[in-house]
């Protein structure tokens, strides 16, 4: 398999510790990543031309080989600081194109990205004119990077990813969740295409070959699982049967027999997700309610074995989410009295209780309301956790969809304000 997503000098068996039978020459440095682009985080986002490539930096092109096609990159990489250090969660919004659809309907953008980081949403905006959208209510948000419509998959996945990957080989965990309303680019964002990979495949490409660079003679072992929650439901999606029940144990929550897959190859992986989304749950009478209303969550586990400096030998294990959330659409509220009210409504009880947990923990309250959904006890470790944890918020450019893109935004705003235990835990 054919990866040249550009690493140097990562961090592979740093502080000290030897990753057992490791054969090829120890690689330098612990925590720069060397991607394949300058990322945006302190240095400039470097915009793509109309071609995707990116200019001075490289581009990710899908290699015409749809799903295996690899990701492929121009030039040496330039190194990227890890950013986790705040361990505070990582927000990121981007925006998709304007559909067809939304074109024919006469909609306009809504929405302007400033500086790769800031957004600007009004109801009228113009997007050529930039004094006039200020002279008018927008409203402006800031985040870790904004990625407009015309940001690649591999963009995306660079900026917001892949320094995950790496942490995870280190044996942390991360977790990275797109947030949004049905049909402002999740899926497309977390699964993608054939033609277009998204970070979940992009995710995968880049551990096998980062657990090729580090160990040679497999001492990596990768382990997946696929999971649903659908109706307060958890699904395993590669061996679908019986609803899984959810235990908490010292390791934290897990779903009680949910299969994990042994996995040696992109292309296995590939497979198993093609597999897995075939057994997403479908609403025969309502297709369109289906994506809005499941989560899918896809994990992946990397077990290695470390020597510290007295010889002895333990197990470590980095987790990697990610995670493809129900729409958000009705689920959410901006105002904790709208929230009450929609309690008792048919709504996507999961969205609801995430919200709730996020106006906890920003709040800074003592106790936060995990137990309230499926999601947010799966989601635990991502949100406050021991994790290191990335949103990706999606929204339509569209001034059709102006008030979810305000609801989104806000929820997304109010995230950047969660902190994780990430680097006290480990
Ligand atoms: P969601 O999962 O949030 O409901 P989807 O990912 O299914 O939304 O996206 C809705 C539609 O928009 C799909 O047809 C998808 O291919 C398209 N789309 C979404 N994001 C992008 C993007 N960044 N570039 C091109 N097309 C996109
Ligand atoms: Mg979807």
């Amino acid at each position: 398999e054919n990866i040249a997503v550009a690493v140097g000098g990562g961090g592979g068996g740093g502080n000290g510790e030897k990753i057992v039978g490791f054969t090829c020459p120890p690689r330098r440095g612990v925590v720069s990543t060397t991607v394949a682009r300058k990322l945006s985080m302190g240095t400039s986002h470097v915009a793509p031309d109309p071609k995707g490539k990116v200019s001075g930096g490289c581009a990710a092109t899908g290699g015409g080989g749809g799903v295996d096609g690899a990701v492929t990159t121009e030039s040496e990489g330039v190194t990227v600081k890890v950013r986790h250090v705040g361990s505070r969660i990582l927000v990121f919004v981007r925006v998709r194109p304007l559909s067809k659809k939304e074109k024919e309907a006469g909609s306009r953008s809504c929405v302007r990205i400033v500086n790769q980081k800031e957004v600007y949403l009004t109801e009228f905006a113009n997007e050529n004119d930039y004094l006039r959208l200020k002279r008018l209510r927008g409203r402006h948000f800031t985040f870790d990077a904004s990625f407009p419509d015309s940001s690649s998959q591999f963009e995306v996945y660079s900026t917001s990813t892949s320094e995950l990957v790496e942490a995870v080989l280190q044996g942390r965990n991360g977790s990275v969740f797109c947030y949004g309303a049905t049909g402002a680019g999740k899926t497309f964002t977390m699964l993608g295409t054939a033609e277009n990979p998204g970070v979940m495949v992009l995710a995968i490409k880049d551990l096998f070959y980062k657990v090729r660079q580090r160990s040679c003679d497999g001492s990596h072992v990768v382990h997946l699982s696929y999971l649903e929650v659908y109706n307060e439901t958890v699904r395993d999606l590669l061996s679908p049967g019986r609803p899984l029940v959810l235990r908490e144990d010292k390791q934290g929550i897990m779903a009680a027999g949910l299969t994990q897959y042994r996995a040696y190859s992109t292309d296995e992986v590939m497979v198993l997700l093609q597999q897995g989304n075939r057994n997403r749950t479908t609403e025969p009478t309502r297709v369109n309610e289906t994506s809005s209303r499941s989560h899918a969550i896809l994990q992946v586990m990397v077990e290695y074995r470390v020597k510290d400096e007295s010889n002895n030998v333990t197990n470590r294990v980095g987790k990697l989410s990610l995670i493809d959330l129900a729409g958000s659409e009705r689920a959410l509220a901006t105002d904790q009295r709208t929230l009450r009210s929609l309690e008792g409504a048919n709504i996507n009880k999961s969205l609801l209780a995430l919200s709730s947990c996020i106006n906890a923990l920003v709040e800074g309250k003592k106790h936060v309301p995990y137990r309230n959904s499926k999601l947010t006890q799966l989601l635990k470790d991502s949100l406050g956790g021991s994790c290191n944890t990335v949103m990706i918020a999606n929204i339509s450019p569209s001034n059709l969809s102006f008030g979810e893109t305000q609801n989104t935004l806000h929820w997304a705003d109010r995230a950047k304000e969660i902190r994780t235990k990430a680097y006290e835990a480990n």
